[in-house]
């Protein structure tokens, strides 16, 4: 049994039915999910299900099964019940505009300076990622937050196609983000493309346009050590 994750073909979708295939004290499994779980650098989602708070989501060790933490205080579900879900969508919306925006700024920083990206963290609205600088070029902070809000301002459309593994391996744009690293196993790879500016393999949920996303501000840049630079930033509406 493997939870169907529907928010990988819909990041839109805010409420949905499904049927409890398990429990546990303060957890419940469901045969298909729009929560996402905590993985990819993006946090899990909140909620309620069957009524119930979510305060967290994740997919066990295997990867199958997708796990609703559910507050304390109320009456779990039944295996075989049907229930509904609904996503918080404030939060899910600010790390989708905050999950876009960090693609952008990796491929604004691959296109401009052949940098790649070494890590990264996000929460809703605000985000650190660390590039592969050293030095990090002059006036760094005003240059980047200018470019990513150019790209940002020009509305690029942002698809989500899933690609035949052996399609993607040899896919010249997706060379950059290591698309062959993933394993064999793996026959069909889910590409976030953001026409014309950055295509990855990615997990995530995405906003459908770049002006969506609004706008970022550069916190703070600072050195992590040799060839690891960090870039802080907040993303504020344009
Ligand atoms: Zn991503």
């Amino acid at each position: 049994m493997k939870t169907e994750l529907l928010y990988l073909s819909d990041a839109y979708l805010q409420t949905f039915t499904a049927e409890v295939v398990d429990v546990r004290p303060d957890a419940i499994a469901l045969d298909r999910t729009a929560f996402y779980p905590t993985g990819g650098g993006q946090p899990h989602d909140a909620g309620t299900l069957a009524g119930l708070g979510v305060t967290d989501v994740r997919k066990d060790p295997e990867g199958e099964l997708v796990w609703h933490t559910v507050a304390a205080g109320g009456a779990l579900p039944n295996i075989g019940a049907t229930v509904e879900g609904v996503i918080d969508w404030t939060r899910r919306h600010a790390l989708m505009r905050t999950h876009t925006a960090l693609h952008v700024l990796c491929g604004v920083i691959w296109n401009e300076w052949r940098v790649p990206v070494t890590g990264g963290n996000m929460e809703p609205l605000s985000a650190r990622m660390d590039f592969e600088f050293d030095p990090l070029p002059a006036d760094f902070g005003a240059t980047v937050e200018g470019l990513v809000n150019a790209e940002l301002a020009a509305d690029r459309p942002i698809a989500v196609e899933f690609l035949p593994r052996d399609t993607a391996v040899h896919d010249e744009d997706l060379i950059r983000t290591k698309v062959s690293m993933i394993p064999e196993t793996v026959a069909e790879i889910r590409v976030v493309d953001i026409v014309g500016l950055d295509k990855q393999a990615d997990g995530g949920t995405h906003v459908r346009s770049t002006a969506e996303v609004g706008r970022i501000k550069v916190i703070k840049t600072e050195s992590k050590g040799k060839g690891n630079k960090r870039i802080r930033l907040e993303i504020v509406d344009a």
